[in-house]
């Protein structure tokens, strides 16, 4: 026997739809690249987008045509999610800070038809031109600009192009499972891979989100994403945004410390969400500042480990919750998030601190387990280290373009992480599992040995790295980054890690270097450290 209740499928309109509907005059700010601030709203988004995706299908693209954006976080880019999606089509976000060749193979394999990009990347676009012949329609994401105009041959424009639809452009109909999105990963290793979501996943995801004990935004809520819409689709902050009618700050091109306060001041921001090191600048920015940062409540930080160090000044200095996300472009991304439990509240202040350090819990829709090699599954005993499985409802299946066969173990994907999980099931990420340490047959974790030395007063950056040993086959070595003004010996380094740490575990060598390599999201390349510093104990 069916159910009897009505067949509504999951779809991205529904959430602009929805926020158009109900929070139509609720303001979306937004910092564009060509004209400055701007201040529009959910009703003028989900008409742009119905105006696009019209534009669009007039285009006569087929359906699921990829229309990518290189873009920064901006109204349009907003409007571009919904109406491409909405339409029928894919959403294809490009991250433009990837290689030129890289972006050349990721626009080429998705078959992207159409190609929206912010002013600032036109010299890119117009440099890759030539390479990639399936893009029919290029898009400026602005008004007409003959000098644009002048560069790109046939370059066209966003206002102009949505000024062919309709607001009243009805959506068409099609499966909840039909593809949404595209998102690359960073490919650190090998060419990238596409992760395709769909109507369904993405409207779970966003419910998930909003639940309370995840990210939980509101209708009161100022949402400022400093993750770049070309990063997992924000984090999914568009849509969980849209199906509350959050108020929305996009940020546009300056990520730096004096924007983003600025920013946070001006639109009494309440929430932010961002990577470890664009909140490292903002917090130099504020102390510079003096800012109080009144406004912001809480701030979601993930993709790579936050130092504790950092959650304890957001909430020491200006009294912001912090909380640690963990996720990756494969799981749309939410993986988990660190909230407390109601046992928790009867924890010592010291103890209740030290448990929103890890990378917290699943919501309901993702289902976490540890393995060891053999795939059998390892205690939550908050010791045990194994390859974090994932499977659920927002979690790749197969890479675009591939088979299934290849990507999952008895149903789970394989994060590449190593973590623990505790019995309430609290994780915590030890390590990429090629880069955790390997030292005579036991693992040492260079996240905690991070975590420790980027407290140091002396240091600015650090990163560690398993060089090679002849007799532990691998030993522990940091790479630092003075903080300036200091010039730290190896001596007073090393001593931070006296009393935090077994003394087996401490780095048998500090290498101090001007900048750690970051990867396009800001991810630190520990492959190009271990090519530069691997040999530094045998050498
Ligand atoms: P990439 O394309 O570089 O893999 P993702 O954003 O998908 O980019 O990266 C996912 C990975 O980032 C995770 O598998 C994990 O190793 C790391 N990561 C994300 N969030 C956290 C976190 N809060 N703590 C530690 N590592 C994290």
């Amino acid at each position: 026997m069916l159910g009897q209740m009505m067949n509504y499928p999951l779809t991205i309109s529904s959430l602009v739809d929805h926020a158009a509907r109900y929070h139509g005059e609720t303001v979306i700010t937004s910092v564009n690249t060509g004209d400055g601030v701007e201040e529009t709203s959910w009703g003028q988004v989900g008409a742009n987008a119905h105006r696009l995706g019209e534009a669009l299908l007039k285009l006569r693209l087929e359906p699921q045509a990829r229309c990518a954006t290189i873009a920064w976080n901006n109204r349009r880019h907003l409007e571009i999610y919904f109406g491409v999606s909405g339409a029928g089509l894919v959403c294809h976000t490009i991250n433009p800070r990837l290689f030129p060749e890289q972006l050349v193979y990721i626009i080429n394999h998705a078959d992207d038809r159409v190609l929206f990009i912010d002013r600032t990347f036109v010299p890119l676009v117009k440099a890759i031109r030539d390479k990639i012949p399936g893009v029919e329609h290029i898009v400026l994401m602005e008004g007409r600009d003959e000098d644009a105009a002048a560069e790109i041959e046939g370059l066209q424009f966003f206002d102009e192009l949505i000024a062919t639809g309709s607001p009243e452009f009805e959506w068409p109909e099609f499966d909840e499972n039909t593809a949404s999105s595209l998102c690359y990963t960073s490919g650190t290793t090998g060419n990238p891979k596409g992760v395709l979501y769909s109507h369904r996943t993405t409207v779970l995801h966003a419910l998930a989100s909003n639940t309370p004990d995840c990210i939980g935004f509101s209708a009161r809520d100022v949402v400022l994403p400093v993750v770049p819409m070309f990063h997992v689709n924000a984090w999914g902050t568009p849509y969980a945004c849209a199906q509350v009618g959050a108020r929305m700050v996009l940020p546009g091109p300056g990520l730096d410390g004096p924007s983003l306060v600025k920013l946070i001041d001006d639109c009494k921001v309440s929430i932010a969400l961002g990577v470890p090191t664009i909140w490292l600048g903002l917090l130099g920015e504020a102390e510079k500042s003096g800012t109080q940062l009144a406004s912001l409540k809480r701030t979601v930080v993930g993709g790579s480990a936050c130092p504790p160090s950092m959650i304890a000044a957001f909430r020491e200095k200006y009294g912001v919750e912090f909380i640690h996300a963990w996720g990756m472009t494969e799981m749309s991304p939410l993986g988990s998030t660190n909230q407390p439990l109601a046992k928790h509240a009867d924890l010592p202040t010291d103890a209740q601190h030290k448990l929103r350090e890890n990378q917290g819990r699943p919501p309901w829709g993702v289902e976490l387990e540890i393995m060891d090699e053999d795939g059998t599954p390892l205690p939550h005993d908050g010791v045990a280290q194994g390859a974090l499985m994932v499977r659920g409802h927002w979690i790749l299946d197969s890479y675009f373009q591939k088979s299934v066969d290849e990507t999952l173990t008895n149903g789970w994907f394989d994060t590449g992480d190593v973590a623990t999980m505790d019995p309430d099931g609290y994780l915590s990420i030890k390590d990429r599992s090629k880069d955790i340490i390997k030292s005579g047959g036991e693992w040492i974790s260079s996240v905690d040995l991070e975590n420790i030395a980027i407290a140091h007063p002396m240091l600015a950056d650090a990163a560690v790295i398993g060089a090679r040993h002849e007799k532990w086959d691998e030993r522990p070595v940091l790479v630092a980054v003075a903080a300036e003004g200091h010039d730290p010996s190896e001596e007073e380094v090393l001593s931070v890690f006296e009393g935090k740490i077994a003394k087996w575990q401490v780095p048998d060598k500090v290498v101090f270097t001007d900048v750690l390599p970051r990867n396009a999201t800001g991810k630190v390349l520990k492959r190009n450290l271990r090519d530069q510093f691997g040999d530094v104990l045998t050498g």
